[in-house]
């Protein structure tokens, strides 16, 4: 009986062992698996970048910062023709770097450049973005008049002849020259500019004057023909037409270029936006605006606009070209 017991107790000892070896096998062959899985998921994903822009990019010489800011910038075609070029081309990463950069210009930049050598990446960018790599009213554009306060007027976007500001209101004569109601403008501007004006004779005894303010189309033709494309702007295309446009003069030293010289003019330069004014063509920014600089012309934006294009010393342009129409 005790022999017999003892064979079974073997056999079963036996099937035991068995057993575990069968589990430490599977054990292993499963370590086995996983290993190789995760070394082929390793090498797909490598195979994987490899096909991406970034890595061909950054093959060719790009810095991997860079490949990885211009491939997720530009779209394929784009990607292809710096890949055919096959070498490192500082322009590319320079031009979507430029604060003021339009993925929709790209193109414009690339092309500008090339015939300019001798421009700047920040020049190329303003000059796309507002269309003034064109020449003056070569391309034109019926301006978007639902845009309030913010209508752009320009030698390239123009009001027709029919447009009417609704809001207009005249300037008190106690800063106004002409008769009553000769010079108006939009209600926000007129009272925008009578808080102005309180303000720097209370603060400064400076005296501002609004010499000219809202025109009709009519008007405007009248005064291009006088004056020509060099001075005046045709017809339609002035933005005294919007009624957010004045020009204002000193008592003293009148208006026109010296009046940027005088006291008046120095004090609407430093604080004009606070009162939501901007310079509308400011010095150094001709090729931009199309006009010489006049330090008498303001524009109405708003307080929070004229603030900004005060801070980052940009024309309303180029505000609008980044940063309405986009
Ligand atoms: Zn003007």
């Amino acid at each position: 009986m005790a022999q017999i017991y003892r064979k079974k107790k073997k056999k079963r000892l036996r099937l035991k062992e068995g057993f575990k070896r069968f589990l430490v096998y599977s054990a292993i062959l499963i370590a086995i698996l996983i290993y190789a899985i995760s070394e082929g998921i390793k090498v797909h994903k490598i195979m994987e970048y490899k096909k991406t822009y970034e890595y061909k990019i950054n093959q060719i010489g790009y810095p991997l910062e860079e490949a990885k800011k211009i491939s997720s910038t530009l779209n394929d075609k784009q990607l292809e023709v710096i890949l055919t070029e096959g070498k490192y081309n500082e322009k590319y990463y320079k031009i979507i770097s430029q604060k003021y950069f339009l993925k929709k210009n790209y193109q414009k930049y690339l092309d500008y450049l090339e015939e300019h050598e001798r421009t700047t990446y920040e020049k190329t960018i303003a000059l796309v973005n507002t269309h003034a790599n064109e020449e003056w009213y070569s391309v034109t554009y019926d301006t978007d008049i639902n845009k309030g306060y913010l209508i752009l007027v320009n030698k390239y976007y123009h009001l027709k002849e029919d447009y009417q500001r609704v809001d207009l209101e005249p300037f008190s004569l106690s800063y106004a020259y002409g008769k009553f109601g000769e010079n108006k403008a939009a209600k926000i501007v007129v009272e925008s500019f009578d808080q102005m004006q309180a303000d720097a004779k209370a603060k400064f005894n400076v005296q501002l004057m609004v010499n000219s303010s809202y025109r009709t189309y009519k008007n405007q033709e009248s005064t291009h023909k006088y004056y020509g494309d060099k001075v005046a702007a045709r017809p339609g295309h002035s933005e005294h037409q919007t009624g957010l446009g004045i020009d204002i003069t000193s008592i003293q030293h009148g208006g026109g270029k010296s009046f940027g010289e005088s006291e008046e003019g120095k004090w609407i330069k430093d604080y004009c936006w606070q009162y939501g004014f901007i310079l509308r063509y400011p010095e150094g920014k001709e090729d931009i605006t199309g006009y010489d600089n006049e330090p008498w012309h303001l524009r109405y934006v708003g307080k929070e606009i004229a603030k900004k294009i005060y801070d980052e010393k940009i024309t309303f342009d180029e505000y609008y070209a980044y940063y309405v129409e986009k």
